[in-house]
């Protein structure tokens, strides 16, 4: 099966760019962190294994992001957009055995950048749309637009957190630049621009994907 992978420090925008680009070309969507958020607030066996994990900003064992892939994936997809997987080598190994990577996507954004976005990041609790406070706040405020639920800051957006999810974006998930750019199917794209803007060019880079060269 086909996938293209978006991937970048957190707060680049990935969710809302892998939700419009899914949408716009009918493929299956997997957003991990959602995924492993929904077990631990349905408390299944492995939302309770991975809950402590996820609050401290570290990042869940691979085998059990496996098990959770698997279960997520629709069989009858087109293909599949991958947010927030893979983040380490050996999970971009594991991609590249079983799907088709068409193409890789690096969201670049500063890292100072990313800290103003994910202080000011808000998500509603209930539907999970996503909020900012300074470019994209609710119309009512404090409630969600969608649901009228109000929203609130993830637990793994505190300062402590958001300092071991960098760390860990660096040492973990920087390396598969090299790696996405060895494969023949790395693009970067300017994660400062406007969505609108940002979502346009990464859909044309589906249709002419011309990668880095290594
Ligand atoms: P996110 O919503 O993508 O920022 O993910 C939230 C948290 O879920 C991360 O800080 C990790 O604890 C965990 N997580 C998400 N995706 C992965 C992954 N591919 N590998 C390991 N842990 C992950």
């Amino acid at each position: 099966m086909d996938a293209i992978v978006l991937f970048g420090i957190q707060g680049s925008g990935k969710g809302t760019q892998a939700l419009l680009l899914s949408k716009q070309i009918s493929y299956q969507h997997i957003n991990i962190g959602d995924a492993l958020r929904m077990q631990v607030s349905k408390q299944t066996a492995l939302g309770r294994e991975v809950q402590a994990v996820i609050e401290s900003g570290s990042l869940v064992e691979d085998d059990l992001i496996f098990r959770l892939l698997e279960q997520s994936l629709d069989p009858k997809a087109k293909g599949i957009v991958f947010d927030g997987f893979p983040r380490t080598i050996a999970q971009a190994e594991y991609l590249c055995k079983v799907y088709n990577v068409k193409l890789s996507i690096y969201l670049d954004l500063s890292e100072e950048e990313a800290l103003v976005r994910m202080s000011s990041r808000r998500v509603c609790p209930s539907c999970k749309a996503n909020y900012n406070l300074i470019s994209q706040a609710p119309v009512k405020e404090g409630i969600c637009d969608h649901c009228g639920t109000r929203i609130e800051q993830r637990k793994d957006d505190s300062p402590d957190a958001i300092h071991k999810r960098f760390e860990a974006f660096y040492q973990e998930t920087f390396p598969l630049i090299e790696f996405f750019k060895n494969l023949g199917v790395l693009q970067k794209v300017d994660a400062s621009l406007p969505i609108d803007t940002l979502a346009k060019q990464i859909y044309s880079l589906y249709y002419d994907p011309c990668p880095i060269e290594s």
